[in-house]
């Protein structure tokens, strides 16, 4: 098959896996091969960069970070909404090739360009608004103030899932707080990072600061290892497996650099007595077949007051079957295929267990027979909560379970190693305003009738607990980028101390 906006992208041919505002030569000879879920046909092969581009990368990201801090906030501003104006032209090409490399549906596609130009949209007012507080000074005649200013060199690595719009919620926000970066994108969507890196090149090189935003495609064993321990990145933003977080995290901690980290969920929704059982489903369903249920936010455990339950679990059945799976490229298909065979068999493993544990499929579970890594989306209800849904599988499966009491529904809810996203649908304000409050969901993103996925850029983005602590997009997320300076000045002749103390 070919794909016409590959050519609009300029993605055709070998590429090289090191872009400073130039592409470098890279020297690892290795490569990787990108396939698309879509068959498993060869759409590209990336060239891997050594730890020879890397040191080059670093020094451009340096170089640019020298000259770009000095640029005032609201000009940088004005790069990101050329940037943004950029995305806007390429909006369509963008989304194709997401589904194209990741799988997602081109609505989803298209929408996480969108969210990336949202992102700009909002660091552009942002450049404006990096207010600091005063404070009143005990001394007399002194002033007292806070001031932000660039941290330096922000390490980005990413996850397959979202391959364009973590990079913005990062790259957008950390270019306005006058930071250069350098991204690590994931090796299952290198062709997604390049894409943008090109689209990046021209923005800057018009404004002529290139090598603030800069990429880097290698392994993880190597360039990883080396960004995570490397002094001169003061902060990596690591979004992936909490797996994965636990490791980076702890060789940051270990060099006391500062990590932003947005890792796994295992996300609930709890639904009442008084809920719109419509509404249920149709959030239910998009939370948990959306993305092929690879999403972060994605609804893993569906959680039903009893006397809903027959009901819920009888509609949520009927639409399942009714999902069209297939080509995420082709109009009306509403779920892709997942990323790769490991998934696959991490999904099928996942059914199996289930079973073994008691749960009963009531939708779904089966792997498709055709080219590609297409599954059915799987419901499996059980009587009491099955262990192997403490676990995220990164598939679309949805454990569903009833329930008496609402204090046992939160504390169900709650009891996940993640805190990332949580929902109830209700239409009792006792209810809405209990699972809300301070002993109600222990998740950074709590919703009332809205499913657990979908956020919007403008509140701060993450979770507690495993999800590792981390916020990013909007609200003061921005605070994560930049280094905090208190100064106090003194305009008297006299040199008193703080709390009173005399010396000498
Ligand atoms: P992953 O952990 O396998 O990989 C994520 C990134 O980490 C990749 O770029 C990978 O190359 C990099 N990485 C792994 N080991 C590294 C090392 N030693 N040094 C440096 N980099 C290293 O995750 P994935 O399979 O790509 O994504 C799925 C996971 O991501 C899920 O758990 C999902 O919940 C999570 N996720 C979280 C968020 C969020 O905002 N909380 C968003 C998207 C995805």
């Amino acid at each position: 098959m070919s794909y016409d906006f590959l050519d609009t992208l300029d993605l055709g041919g070998p590429q090289e896996g090191a872009g400073i505002g130039t592409w470098l030569t890279t020297t690892s000879g290795e490569s990787v091969t990108v396939n698309t879920p879509i068959d498993g046909s060869v759409i590209g092969e990336v060239k891997l960069a050594s730890l020879t581009e890397y040191e080059q990368v670093v020094a451009a990201a340096q170089e640019a970070f020298i000259k770009w801090r000095e640029v005032p906030a609201p000009a940088r501003g004005e790069v990101i909404r050329k940037l943004g104006e950029a995305f806007r032209a390429k909006k369509g090409e963008l989304g194709a090739l997401i589904s194209l490399e990741m799988g997602k549906i081109r609505a989803e596609g298209e929408g996480e360009v969108q969210e990336c130009i949202d992102i700009f949209d909002f660091a552009v007012g942002l450049s404006r608004q990096l207010y600091g507080l005063t404070m009143h000074s005990e001394r007399p005649k002194h002033r007292m103030y806070e001031q932000w200013h660039p941290i330096g060199l922000v390490g980005i690595i990413t996850a397959f899932n979202f391959p364009m719009a973590v990079w913005a919620w990062n790259a957008a926000i950390a270019a306005v707080c006058g930071d250069a970066m350098i991204w690590k994108p994931s090796l299952k969507t290198p062709l997604c990072a390049i894409a943008i890196q090109k689209i990046v090149d021209e923005v800057f090189a018009e404004a002529g600061h290139p090598g603030v935003m800069t990429t880097i495609v290698g392994k993880d064993a190597d360039v990883g290892e080396t960004m995570i321990n490397d002094k001169r990145l003061p902060l990596i933003s690591a979004t992936g497996s909490c797996r994965m977080g636990r490791h980076v995290g702890t060789a940051v901690a270990q060099r006391l650099g500062r990590s932003l980290l947005e890792l796994g969920g295992n996300n609930a929704i709890i639904v009442d007595e008084s809920a719109d059982p419509e509404m249920v489903v149709r959030g239910a369903l998009f939370g948990a077949v959306g993305t092929a249920g690879q999403r972060c936010t994605s609804t893993r455990r569906l959680m039903l007051h009893r006397s809903m339950f027959d009901e819920v679990v009888e509609r949520m059945a009927k639409a399942y079957a009714t999902v069209p799976i297939g080509d995420p490229l082709a109009e009306g298909t509403l779920m892709g295929p997942l990323i790769d065979e490991d998934s696959v068999k991490q999904y099928s493993a996942a059914i199996e267990t289930a079973v073994a544990q008691g749960g009963t499929v009531v939708a779904g579970g089966n792997v498709l027979d055709r080219p590609g890594t297409y599954v059915e989306p799987t419901i499996i209800a059980s009587e009491t909560r099955l262990e192997i849904s403490h676990h995220e599988t990164f598939a679309p499966i949805l454990y569903i379970t009833p329930w008496d009491r609402l204090e046992d529904a939160i504390a169900d809810q709650n009891d996940a190693d993640q805190g990332l996203s949580s929902a109830i649908f209700t239409n009792n304000i006792r209810n809405a305003e209990r699972f809300l409050c301070a002993s109600g969901s222990d998740c950074g993103i709590a919703n009332v009738n809205i499913g657990t996925s979908g956020a919007e850029i403008g509140g701060a983005f993450g979770g507690e607990k495993d999800t590792g602590g981390g916020r990013e997009a909007g609200s003061d997320s921005w605070k994560a980028y930049m280094r905090r300076q208190t100064c106090t000045i003194n305009y008297g002749s006299e040199l008193p101390l703080a709390q009173g103390i005399s010396f000498g």
